[in-house]
């Protein structure tokens, strides 16, 4: 089934509702979402494209992104999202590795493209009067595609090699999709979906459910994420649930606090991408109350691998609740998980090793990779490159990344577990622990802290903390302050920029 079937079913029972809006000002209802998407798709049918063929979105969150892509799935083409903030090099890479025919971007970010690999690409302004002609014409139904087709051609964040393009079918998207609904939330009439994350992202994708739904779609005036914007959306429209990557949690519960509020308006924040730390999650929920919902995904299987529910985010009287919040939850709906060593053996509950996962959920491969395709899907298992053990109850707990994992004197660290020691430090506002190569004893544990604004920290009192909570060996050999950690563009902390870092004189270095 095409996964733009949705949006004509969503038109058809809801044609009145509110559809999408730019802050609180409505642009149209479900029917208009509907006809401007069903003729975006008659006119790239009428330039030529055929199913399969490949679209780029290099845009700014913004209304048009909705409809360009049900447009694009519409026609039977296959979307490729790119991240805004990428460097033109990045996205000329990304156009040429992909294949892309057309590019929708704005005239502010198409302008810098260079041409390599980007000139044999038709370009789109979003903003421009072309791309406005283009809504006008015949509305067509959605050209068929079958469960296995592609929909979205995601490029992974590169962290190693260069970035590869992450096949995601319609049976992938419809799967992610209603494990929404069974796993992270309920959506009922009048919710909004607001898109503060990049919606070129896995919050881009959550457009999905809300669509299915009914529910209307806000894209922010500033096109990304203020607080101050965030919650004052939040108080005016109401139902409002959101994708927020854990540095934005921490932004927003810093804001609500300053502003005395607690997030009134807003019904749920579903948060994940990156670690959250147990000591943040209970202060948002102090600050906040029940508004959370933590999931686990990767761009091979986006927002779909585990949940951790509202209900269990809360549920304080659980003897194993610290647990529960310091996990990513249990397997969705539409995935199994497995733990296991490095040759693919199950490994039994409590036991760390490589988070397997596989379902309907996890992608369809890498574009054009056969050889990374079938190391990453061996024996029909997603393997993540994540490091996870699994309790009695099903709770998936991640230990990091393998490529993360400290080996130091032949015993596994998990920069983790520092990490959470540290964070309960008062003066402690951001911190990441990373290995660094030794003579002796292979690596050793190496800590960059933030201070929170006004705090000095002493090294002897964090060593003392983390003497008091963990192992001996596992504690920082060093700890060097910054006055913020280097993030990717989803505001993940780049490990591998703070290890480059060493032994550059520019940090603030204080022996221990
Ligand atoms: P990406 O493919 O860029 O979305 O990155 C996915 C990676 O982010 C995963 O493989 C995990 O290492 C990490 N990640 C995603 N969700 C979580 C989460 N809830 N908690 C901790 N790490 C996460």
């Amino acid at each position: 089934m095409n996964i733009a079937q949705l949006l004509v079913r969503s038109a058809q029972v809801f044609p009145d509702r509110d559809a999408v809006l730019l802050g609180e000002r409505v642009l149209y209802d479900y029917s208009e979402f509907a006809r401007r998407a069903g003729a975006l798709g008659g006119a790239l049918c009428g330039m030529g494209l055929v199913p399969g063929d490949r679209v780029a979105l290099l845009l700014h969150n913004c209304a048009q992104y909705l409809e360009i892509l049900y447009g694009a799935w519409c026609a039977g083409l296959v979307v490729v999202p790119i991240n805004h903030k990428l460097h033109p090099r990045e996205v000329a890479y990304i156009l040429a590795d992909s294949g892309s025919r057309l590019l929708f971007s704005s005239s502010e970010l198409g302008q810098d493209l260079p041409c390599d690999g980007a000139d044999t690409v038709q370009l789109v302004d979003a903003d421009s009067g072309a791309y406005a002609a283009l809504l006008t014409g015949a509305t067509v139904p959605p050209v068929p595609r079958e469960p296995g087709d592609l929909a979205w051609l995601f490029y992974t964040s590169g962290t190693t090699g260069r970035p590869k393009g992450v096949m995601q079918t319609h049976r992938n998207l419809l799967t992610m999709a209603l494990c929404y609904f069974a796993d992270v939330d309920t959506v009922a009439p009048g919710d909004a979906s607001l898109y503060a994350a990049p919606m070129s992202h896995g919050a881009g994708l959550y457009n999905i459910p809300h669509v299915l739904a009914g529910a209307r779609h806000v894209i922010p005036v500033s096109g990304g994420f203020e607080p101050d914007e965030i919650l004052a959306l939040a108080r005016g429209l109401r139902h409002v649930s959101m994708f927020a990557a854990p540095t934005m949690v921490k932004r927003l519960v810093e804001q609500a606090t300053a502003r005395g509020e607690d997030g009134d308006g807003i019904k749920t924040i579903v948060y994940g991408g990156g670690p959250m730390y147990t000591a943040d999650i209970q202060q948002a929920v102090a600050v906040m109350g029940p508004r959370f919902v933590q999931i686990y995904g990767q761009g091979e299987c986006p927002m779909a691998i585990s949940a951790l529910s509202r209900t269990h985010l809360t549920d304080q009287h659980h003897p194993r609740h610290v647990q529960r919040l310091s996990s990513v939850g249990v397997a969705q709906s539409g995935v199994e998980i497995r733990i296991a060593d490095g040759d693919g053996v199950p490994l039994p509950n409590g036991e760390s090793g490589e988070i397997l996962v596989r379902g309907d959920a996890v992608m369809a491969g890498y574009w054009g990779r056969p050889e990374d395709t079938a190391q990453t899907l061996r024996g029909g298992w997603l393997h993540t490159g994540d490091i996870g053990a699994l309790d009695g109850d099903g709770f998936l707990s991640l230990k990091d990344r393998s490529k993360d994992l400290i080996i130091s004197g032949g015993s596994n660290i998990y920069p983790r577990e520092v990490e959470e020691v540290l964070l309960q430090h008062p003066g402690v506002r951001e911190v990441a622990v990373v290995g660094r190569p030794h003579s002796e004893w292979g690596e050793e544990v190496l800590a960059y802290v933030v201070p929170k604004p006004g705090h000095t920290l002493d090294p002897a009192e964090l060593d003392a903390l983390c003497l008091t909570h963990i192992a001996r060996f596992k504690r920082p050999r060093q700890y060097l302050v910054l006055d913020e950690l280097p993030k990717n563009h989803y505001g993940k902390v780049l490990k591998t920029a703070l290890r480059d870092l060493e032994p550059s004189p520019n940090p603030r270095r204080q022996q221990p």
